[in-house]
């Protein structure tokens, strides 16, 4: 005799439920959808200890008629679905027919229920898969389904359950979620005595997410509207046509998103705040959660997630839903164009809604060659936000040490627009209208008057100015003052240094070696103590005021590979102007630092006193200035 036998229909669905019924909370989206399936408009769930003792569903929905009662615990009985073509074009939320063998082959199940053209219901009662009874019963129209002790014949699967609490919660999100994509039905959640939910039917989604959330949510979420996009899809390949005859009729399909999503100041510590919806299917998919993270790249740091809760509608054709057992995968037919939509409607969205008086950045044509401009407007972009951002820290390796010998450019300018905002490069502008682009007097005296009133992001200090509203780069601005500090100590010959206890020693490559020897005399008059220290090796004894020991090899390595490529060719001056701008950068501080008022206003006025406070040693705007004029003017004024 041979080995393989064909498992019982008991053995089968316990298998099965252990796909579908993973724990309560899937046996009430299993019941949920099957309510709304059945046209409900009305919904009450009750359960106890987390769904593990009981989980009783109770809708107005169509009921079965008394046969299909009993065939419903059948495994691939379904009403949903007749033909395999069928599986294509799946507008209700089950088809599988496993949800309700399933369920029952684990718990102790009871149905009740009448449909509209029957006088007398049907009660119907299960145990662990085995019928005890079926009965007639007086019932109103619609269902009631009471699951309770669920996983009683099976242990194992029992202790893989979290706590009550956390049973709990899956259920309460669950059914919150699908009242929230479905705003005309009235939907109930009771755990014991507790009543968690409980809202009316309403006319649409903005209504349920204020009856769901309260208004102190809704004012953190942005309302997507309805937004579309149309997938283009060649004509049908028709062989057996003549060309000249064939429907050259390309077809389209619409994808609708709808939802909300929050600004990016609200972060979450996971994705469980990201509900998605396709075709009114509550579903986790990968392809959107990063579609989702895309749209906030830049706007969150990433390892936050924001709240969304998104609806796509589209064609049933282009979504496959029959990819997982619980139903919670599906496959799109043209993943990447779903992926844009939705990244692409959000990112448009986010930027939009974003808070209105941001300070655009022009700079003058002129500058942009030298100028980190994209990085910087980037800068400026994300620090629009209030979100705590990120300032990408300073990368002074990526610039050109060396621009002194260069004629110093007109300060940086920006003129103000209305939001939304969008940055233009600036070598797509001439010089802007009405902007002044050269660097007056006035200006360089203003400096003098500036009062800080606070940090943003704590990288950018926001000062009051006699003639507008000024925003300082920290970092840069004190790189300028360290930078004509270090520059005048060494005219004197006095640069300030610290000794170190420990030399730093440092192995050079052959090149550095030689640089090394043609700078040694320059660097120990700047507030370096280096010496030979063996075979291409020197250790560095003292260094100037302010850089860190951490910093202080990357200065020194940095010194010699300007000189490698630059210094030989120009100046002692300019040389020294090189050495003071690696110093200085180093030893500034940094973006995404805290001060305090005290430093602030130490800085401005350092940065006051300095020669040239517009820009620093390498051509980075210090300051960008909100003139008094373009703030009347915008307020309509002037
Ligand atoms: P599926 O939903 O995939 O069809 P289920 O096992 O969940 O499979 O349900 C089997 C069938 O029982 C459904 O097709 C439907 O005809 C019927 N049914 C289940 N729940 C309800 C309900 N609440 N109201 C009316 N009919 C229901
Ligand atoms: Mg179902």
């Amino acid at each position: 005799m041979g080995r393989i036998r064909i498992l019982s229909d008991t053995v089968a669905n316990k298998i099965a439920a252990g796909e579908v019924v993973e724990r309560p909370a899937s046996v009430v989206k299993e019941l949920l959808e099957n309510s709304l399936d059945a046209g409900s408009n009305e919904i009450r769930i009750a359960v106890e200890s987390g769904g593990t003792r009981l989980i009783r569903i109770a809708d107005d929905g169509c009921g079965m008629l008394r046969d299909d009662a009993l065939l419903a615990f059948e495994r691939h009985a379904t009403s949903k679905l007749s033909d395999v073509k069928d599986l294509l074009s799946i507008a209700t939320l089950g088809f599988r027919g496993e949800a309700l063998p399933s369920i029952a082959s684990v718990s102790r199940l009871t149905l009740e229920t009448r449909a509209e053209e029957d006088s007398t219901g049907t009660k119907v009662e299960i145990a662990g898969g085995k019928l005890l009874r079926c009965d007639e019963a007086a019932l109103p129209r619609g269902t009631i389904i009471t699951v309770r002790d669920l996983f009683f014949n099976v242990p194992a699967r029992k202790k893989f359950l979290r706590s009550e609490q956390t049973e709990l919660a899956h259920i309460a999100s669950l059914v919150t979620h699908y009242s929230l994509a479905h705003p005309q039905r009235a939907f109930q959640l009771h755990h014991g005595a507790t009543e968690l939910l409980s809202v009316a039917p309403v006319a649409g989604l903005g209504e349920r997410v204020y009856q769901v959330f309260g208004s102190e949510a809704v004012a953190d979420l942005i309302d997507l509207g309805v937004q579309e996009r149309v997938l283009e899809l060649p004509p049908p390949y028709q062989p057996q046509v003549q060309p000249e005859e064939r429907d050259n009729e390309g077809r389209e399909r619409a994808f609708i998103l709808r939802g909300f999503v929050s600004r990016p100041q609200i972060q979450k510590p996971n994705r469980n705040s990201i509900f998605l919806f396709v075709n009114g299917r509550l579903i986790r998919d990968k392809l959107l959660i990063h579609a989702i993270s895309s749209a906030y790249y830049n706007l969150m740091p990433a390892s936050a997630h924001p709240f969304a809760l998104l609806f796509l509608d589209c064609d049933c054709e282009e979504v496959d839903v029959n990819v997982h057992p619980s139903k919670t995968e599906v496959r799109f037919r043209h993943p990447s164009f779903v992926h844009d939509f939705i990244r692409d409607t959000i990112r448009q969205v986010l930027i939009e809604r974003r808070p209105a008086s941001t300070v655009p950045s022009q700079y003058s044509p002129q500058r942009a060659a030298d100028l980190p401009y994209s990085e910087f407007s980037q800068r400026m972009e994300e620090a629009a936000f209030t979100a705590p951002l990120e300032i990408p820290p300073d990368k002074p390796e990526d610039l050109p040490v060396f621009t002194l010998h260069r004629e110093q450019g007109p300060a940086p300018r920006f003129e103000f627009t209305d939001a939304p905002l969008r940055m233009t490069p600036p070598d797509t502008h001439g010089a802007l209208p009405g902007v002044d682009t050269t660097l007056d007097q006035p200006t360089m005296s203003s400096f003098r008057d500036l009062r800080p009133l606070g940090q943003i992001h704590d990288s950018f200090i926001i000062a009051a100015g006699r003639d507008g509203l000024w925003i300082v780069d920290q970092h840069v601005a004190h790189e300028r003052i360290l930078f004509e500090r270090v520059l005048k100590e060494r005219a004197v010959g006095r640069v300030e240094m610290q000794r170190l206890l420990m030399p730093v020693v440092l192995q050079l490559s052959a090149a550095q070696q030689i640089e090394f020897a043609r700078i040694a005399d320059e660097l120990n008059s700047t507030g370096f103590e280096v010496e030979p220290f063996g075979n291409r090796t020197i250790a560095v004894k003292a260094a100037p005021a302010g850089i860190g020991p951490a910093d202080i090899e990357r200065v020194v390595v940095e010194i010699l590979e300007v000189a490698e490529r630059e210094l030989r060719t120009v100046s002692l001056d300019d040389k020294r102007r090189a050495i003071a701008a690696s110093i200085a950068c180093r030893a500034a501080i940094k973006v995404n630092m805290r001060l305090d008022m005290t430093k602030m206003e130490w800085l401005l006025t350092a940065l006051a006193a300095t020669e040239y406070p517009m820009s620093c040693p390498h051509g980075r705007p210090v300051a960008l200035r909100y003139s008094m004029r373009d703030i009347l003017k915008s307020f309509h004024r002037i």
